[in-house]
């Protein structure tokens, strides 16, 4: 007989999650939960997440707000445990959250401590054990149970598993992709992982995208476009923000994935990313509007207008980019059409994104058609569950990647609980 009805692997966002909602799942029989978790303090990736505030969830999720698998089966499970839910969820766990303008939500105290305190209060109140500091080696399916091979003493058993191991992204807190490997030997397909919302690496050159390290420190708000093979295949707008080394901020971050995928279907793709003033949608459109500028300021220096658009740093290299031309009413047409093109397209010259130290999460993992949202089953182990980041599921910047870990966790625990 096994020792624990339910053995959960991991103690992120996902893995706590699953092991309340199993805990709490029957009043009548309290069922023998323990979570295996490799660090030796739970959490770490919560306690760091939205600068140390743990940005919880956004007032509207949509499956268009992730990337990956099927949007039907991510709409499914987002629905089952939906942003109404999970507010009411950390009310109960006495978590209160304030949404802040921008419609993401964080704990009143701002600060993720004040979370990840509530989720570890509630898996103790529960009777669930947790066994930090124990890596899981190796899960092995056998006729009505699972055995579970630990870095350190005897391996456990345990009628149902929910594999919770996240993904690659911030190894330091545990998540190093052990997970993806283990259930890559259990038969699962893996779709080929990346990081994702990673800064972006730019490269130097004499061109104004190649001297942007210049604007180190500037933060604006910019359109940008992904370009494969001439097709725009990813256009996002939203803050950006200048680094030494590149560019970061959430526009930039999102971005990430788009150009890491699509390097990774062709090596040889030739990718372009542009940035552009988030509200001059074409080259046409900000013609135009330099015209109207032309007509209604003749006397203003281009660099006062452009500093309507964009901070007055680059709106002044900008202008410079036009030598010698000092008002509105100097513009050629030549020189119009040429800044026209700068303020909607202006190449910036990503050479790659940073690594998944600098990565908040994954694209790619075990492929979601592999996993019935009903339940959060895998369709080829019966009795084993997946939920959070290990999944090929990746949302944008927002609080979106945790919705995901809470609404997965909990399915996978409402059904792991619910088995005969
Ligand atoms: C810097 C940073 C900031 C972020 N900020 C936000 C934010 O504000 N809002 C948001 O929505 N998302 C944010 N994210 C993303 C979010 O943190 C993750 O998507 C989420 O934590 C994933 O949860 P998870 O439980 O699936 O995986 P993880 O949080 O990665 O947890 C997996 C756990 O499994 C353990 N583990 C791994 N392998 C084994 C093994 N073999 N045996 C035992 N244990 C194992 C790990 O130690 C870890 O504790 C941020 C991420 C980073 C890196």
């Amino acid at each position: 007989m096994s020792e624990y009805d339910i053995a959960i692997v991991g103690a992120g966002a996902a893995g706590l999650a699953a092991a309340i909602a199993a805990g709490e799942a029957t009043s009548e029989s309290r069922l023998r939960i323990a979570i295996i978790e490799g660090a030796r303090t739970p959490g770490a990736k919560i306690l760091v997440s939205g600068g140390g505030r743990c940005n919880v969830t956004n007032q509207v999720v949509s499956p268009e707000d992730f990337w990956g698998g099927p949007h039907p089966t991510i709409r499914r499970v987002l629905g089952a445990f939906d942003v109404p839910r999970t507010i009411e969820w950390f009310k109960k766990l006495g978590v209160r959250l304030k949404l802040e303008p921008d419609g993401k939500y964080f704990p009143v105290t701002n600060d993720a401590q004040t979370v990840l305190d509530a989720l570890l209060g509630r898996v103790a109140t529960l009777g669930i054990k947790l066994i930090p500091g124990t890596r899981v080696i190796s899960v092995e399916p056998l006729t009505n149970h699972f055995k579970i091979g630990l870095s350190k003493g005897s391996p456990i058993h345990a009628d149902r598993v929910i594999i919770a191991t996240g993904g690659l992204a911030l190894p330091k807190s545990g998540s190093d992709g052990a997970g993806i490997s283990m259930l890559r030997s259990l038969g699962h397909t893996i779709v080929p992982t990346t990081p994702a919302l990673a800064p972006l690496i730019l490269g130097k050159s004499s061109d104004l995208g190649g001297r942007f390290s210049e604007f180190s420190g500037v933060s604006m708000d910019v359109r940008l476009r992904l370009r494969r093979n001439r097709q725009v295949t990813a256009e996002l707008t939203g803050a950006l923000l200048f680094t030494h080394f590149g560019v970061s901020g959430p526009v930039a971050m999102n971005l990430s994935r788009h150009w890491l995928r699509a390097k990774l279907e062709d090596e040889r793709a030739a990718l372009h990313v542009t940035m552009g003033s988030p509200t001059l949608s074409s080259s046409e459109a900000a013609d135009q509007w330099l015209i109207e500028q032309s007509a209604k300021h003749p006397r203003q220096h281009l660099a006062t207008i452009l500093a309507t658009l964009f901070p007055e740093r680059f709106a002044k290299a900008l202008a410079t980019e036009l030598g010698d031309v000092r008002t509105l009413a100097h513009l050629t047409r030549e020189d119009r059409l040429r800044l026209a093109g700068m303020l909607s397209d202006l190449p910036l010259p990503v050479t790659g994104t940073r690594d998944y130290s600098h990565a908040e999460a994954t694209a790619g993992g075990v492929d979601l058609h592999e996993i019935d949202p009903r339940t959060m089953q895998s369709r080829k182990i019966p009795g084993l569950y997946l939920c959070g980041e290990i999944l090929d599921v990746d949302g944008r910047i927002g609080g979106f990647n945790f919705q995901w870990a809470w609404s997965s966790g909990h399915v996978a625990g409402w059904a792991a609980a619910e088995r005969d």
